[in-house]
């Protein structure tokens, strides 16, 4: 993949309509490179509308990722629940390989008060599993679980990243808004870096080549995350987020998530050529 793209989570705001494939044609217009499909709310697209889907991204030139349902618990305490979660990443992959998209993001788990241990253990084997039934039908479609923004979601830097490490076909999903909300810093030159270094030492350098980023401005307290919010309105230092990028040549996808959509996702990419 050459360089950074960037693109927006879901159909851009000035879509002719909210679906895919106009989302995917507002992209281009825009000049953005790329787009997540939601599924956030459930996979609500049969095999020939993601063969359709990918077919017009192709010749738009736009890469797609896709977002799986929010309704996923790898440590929930209940096996129907853990089934019913394993089912939307599968569901969400098999539809994701037919619109050509690279990679699935999902959030994985919450403690629900176990020991972070635990969680990480549960979240690694129902992981697993699902890796396992993914390589049978040999879908090679990146599973990515994100950095989450709340102290009671799993998913810290090191969880993901171990994950990475610990099973195949895993890389992360580095949300740069949802760790500044957890962590209250990591908004600043060194601290940036200081993150990509670590994905270089642990997960080695193909990972800075095939990055998936997901960025927008975000409010935050004692709890984290609390709501997303656009850039120029937050305190997230984006130019400097954009300059770690561009000087360790981080290449992939940047999916921006401010409520404004593709105004910020240009905005990121604009400031970002300039560099
Ligand atoms: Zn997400």
């Amino acid at each position: 993949m050459a360089g950074l793209l960037f693109g927006t989570g879901g159909t851009p705001h000035s879509s002719r309509t909210n679906t895919t494939i106009d989302g995917i044609r507002r992209i281009a217009e825009l000049g953005l490179g790329c787009m997540e499909i939601e599924f956030v709310q459930g996979v609500r697209m049969g095999e020939a509308g993601a063969r359709l889907v990918a077919e017009i991204a192709a010749g738009e030139g736009v890469k797609l990722s896709a977002h799986a349902p929010y309704f996923i618990n790898l440590n929930a305490h209940e096996p129907e629940k853990i089934k019913a979660s394993q089912g939307r990443v599968l569901q969400t992959a098999r539809i994701a390989l037919l619109c050509h998209a690279e990679s699935v993001v999902f959030h994985a788990a919450f403690y629900l008060g176990d020991l972070p241990g635990e969680a990480y253990n549960n979240v690694k084997k129902y992981l697993g599993e699902i890796m396992h039934q993914l390589k049978q039908e040999n879908n090679r479609v990146w599973i990515r679980p994100e950095i989450m923004g709340k102290p009671s979601q799993f998913g810290n830097l090191e969880e993901i990243l171990d994950l990475c490490v610990e099973l195949e076909g895993i890389a992360p999903c580095i949300d740069f808004a949802h760790w500044h909300a957890r962590t209250g810093g990591f908004s600043s030159y060194p601290e940036f870096a200081s993150i990509l270094q670590q994905v270089k030492e642990r997960l080695g350098r193909a990972a800075l080549d095939n990055m998936h980023i997901h960025l927008s401005g975000i409010a935050y307290g004692k709890k984290g995350e609390i709501k997303h919010l656009n850039l120029k309105e937050s305190d997230f230092h984006y130019a400097e987020l954009l300059q770690v990028l561009k000087d360790d040549d981080a290449k992939g996808m940047v999916i921006c998530e401010s409520p404004n959509l593709e105004e910020d996702a240009l905005l990121l990419q604009e400031t970002y050529n300039t560099l």
